[in-house]
């Protein structure tokens, strides 16, 4: 029970894939009261059943980019539960169509909203949870390894991961002084209704396990590990940290030689067919 009648608000989940569900399930089992909004209508019908099975409370639209929305969340929250433990934030988005190609060819308005919709709402999400933090808190959010590095196809979303990364950097100098910590999680690829707008996802996958030191993908329990273990009191004096749940991945500098082999193989292949 390392969460213990703690109060965590958690954002993003649209389905059972979620990485915010496993997280959420995950925070219920250590004895976490859990807030669940979701983003839109059409996730209610996925979003109340999960909810009730955890007792959840606060299952009401919340769009990250409605104010009216946000504001009575967060009143709501105040005027029923009075403060707030934690914070999870598991929102991104961008255009599927600029998640391929090119990110030479990303468009403004698919730059700004992509920008507006998975880094800003990180920013206005904080600001309105740590006022309700007076015991102190943890943030939590969720970045990907392409905010580092460039990675095929993920394109604007990269660059709103490393936007997401100095956020909560500088967020957490703003939040100390109030005991509020807040890190990221740096997961490995997982296929959720998020990922699948990525282009190449699926083969991504098959690599990536290849390529990772432990020779596998993360699964969903060992994200909600990490994000128990930033939630609890057992990370006190962490905070400002990208934490990397990734297998390993982004330690290695080159494919390994069992993997080259294959790929060389492969490569040789397709030339003796191009003949
Ligand atoms: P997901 O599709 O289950 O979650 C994304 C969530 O963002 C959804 O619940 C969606 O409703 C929400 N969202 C989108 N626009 C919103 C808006 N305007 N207002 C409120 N909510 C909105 O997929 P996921 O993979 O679990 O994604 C959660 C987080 O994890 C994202 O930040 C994603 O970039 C990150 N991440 C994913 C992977 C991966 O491989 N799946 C890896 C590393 C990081």
């Amino acid at each position: 029970m390392l969460l213990k009648g703690k109060k965590i608000l958690i954002t993003g989940v649209a389905n059972d894939w979620s990485m915010a569900w496993a997280i959420a399930r995950r925070a219920h089992d250590e004895g976490a009261e859990i807030a669940m909004p979701y983003a839109m209508p059409n996730l209610e019908k996925r979003v109340r059943p999960l909810a009730e099975s955890i007792g959840a409370k606060f299952v009401q639209e919340c769009n990250v980019q409605n104010d009216e929305q946000m504001d009575d969340l967060f009143n709501k929250i105040e005027s029923e539960w009075g403060k707030l433990d934690g914070m999870l934030h598991a929102i991104a988005f961008s255009d599927k169509n600029e998640l391929t190609g090119r990110y030479a060819d990303t468009t403004r308005a698919n730059f700004k909203n992509t920008m507006d919709v998975s880094v800003y709402s990180l920013v206005d999400l904080t600001r309105r949870a740590s006022k309700l933090m007076t015991d102190g808190g943890s943030i939590v959010t969720l970045t990907y390894y392409g905010g580092e590095k460039s990675v095929p196809n993920y394109n604007v979303m990269g660059v709103a991961k490393s936007a997401l990364d100095s956020s909560v950097r500088y967020l957490a100098s703003d939040l100390g002084r109030d005991k509020i910590r807040i890190n990221a999680i740096s997961a490995g690829p997982i296929m959720t209704l998020a990922s699948s707008g990525v282009g190449g996802m699926k083969s991504m996958l098959r690599l990536n396990a290849e390529q990772t030191p432990l020779r596998r993908n993360m699964t969903l329990d060992d994200v909600s590990g990490a994000a128990v273990y930033l939630f609890s009191d057992l990370s006190s004096a962490v905070t400002g940290e990208v934490h990397h749940v990734d297998c390993g991945y982004s330690t290695t500098g080159m494919i390994p030689n069992d993997l080259k082999e294959v790929l060389l193989r492969g490569l040789d292949e397709q030339n003796e067919q191009n003949k």
